[in-house]
């Protein structure tokens, strides 16, 4: 940190470090060894027909426990993993424990269709992924078709021609790419013709205030239609009340997700909700 040795250094360094930046270098450090010391894990939340509450595919969603830090929140380390490059790495760890366990429910019989795994612009970018994704299928024996792969719209504004190639050549494996808080990244929408993505998700920022924004609802409305007309999966994200499963069953919305239906939860607390609503 402080190379010149010697306490004035130190203490010239140490002032100057504000406490988020301590905060975060605390944080670097720790993420560095979470992979390692069993500290990741995965929470899975069930994405359903929005009428029978009926789980169709899953969503991992990585978590975070230091036992000095706690629980970290996503929200807080995906961003530092991404500036530090960990998150290729972890992301790699995403991958092959979300196709083991997705392996594992379709051997027991759950009917589900596909796990969707959040994959960062950094590994579309930096790592050879229709490489690193055909191994870990053939690692985990999990079939293509049972994995899906959440991009953001971002991922698809960096180096187009590259991007194209990849996510190409991740379709030929015979995996599907939704797009991620669908709505907030971009503003053309010619990359939807241009890339071959299978399913759009709503972003939970129009989804939350309706039914009492108007215009939340008029832009959600005009998704679904869109995604209809180019033939695309729709998912609606962040759904927590009635009257939002209300409103997407009116508008005949393929899928939803949401605190409604269930939280992200352990694999463990998955198989309950499995369990409980496949067999009624
Ligand atoms: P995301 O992929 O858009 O995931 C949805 C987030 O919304 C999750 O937050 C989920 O817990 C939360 N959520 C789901 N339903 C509701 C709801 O009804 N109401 C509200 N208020 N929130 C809801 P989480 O798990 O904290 O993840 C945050 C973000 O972190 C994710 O957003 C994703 O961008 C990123 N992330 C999570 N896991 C991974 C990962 O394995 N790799 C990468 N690259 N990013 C990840
Ligand atoms: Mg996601
Ligand atoms: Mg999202
Ligand atoms: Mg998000």
């Amino acid at each position: 940190l402080a190379k010149g040795d010697g306490r004035f250094t130190f203490r010239f360094y140490t002032r100057e470090l504000t406490a988020a930046a301590t905060d975060r270098l605390q944080m670097e450090t720790a993420l560095r060894k979470a992979i390692d010391n069993n500290e990741l894990s995965l929470n899975y939340q069930p994405i359903v027909d929005p009428d029978s509450g009926q789980a169709q595919h899953i969503e991992a969603l990585l978590r975070w426990h230091n036992p000095y830090l706690g629980q970290v929140p996503p929200d807080r380390f995906i961003p530092l993993a991404e500036a530090t490059s960990l998150i290729l790495p972890i992301g790699e760890w995403v991958l092959k424990k979300a196709c083991q366990d997705m392996r594992q429910l379709i051997d027991e019989g759950h009917p589900l269709k596909r796990v969707s795994v959040n994959i960062s612009s950094l590994q579309v970018q930096r790592c050879d992924l229709p490489v690193l994704v055909g191994r870990i299928l053939r690692e985990t024996g999990l079939s293509p078709e049972h994995l899906d792969l959440e991009i953001t719209e971002t991922v698809l504004m960096d180096e187009p021609d590259k991007v194209l190639e990849s996510l190409n050549q991740l379709k030929a494996l015979g995996v599907t790419l939704t797009v991620d808080d669908f709505g907030t990244g971009y503003s053309s929408l010619s990359y939807l013709k241009r890339f071959p993505i299978d399913t759009l998700k709503i972003d939970q920022s129009f989804v939350r205030d309706i039914p009492h924004d108007q215009d939340d609802e008029a832009i959600a409305k005009a998704i679904i239609a869109m995604a209809r007309s180019l033939r695309l999966g729709i998912i609606a994200e962040g759904v927590e009340t009635q009257q939002q499963r209300s409103f997407l069953m009116q508008e005949d919305c393929e899928r939803a997700q949401g605190y409604f239906y269930s939280r992200p939860v352990p694999f463990t607390k998955l198989l309950e909700y499995l369990t409980d609503k496949q067999t009624v």
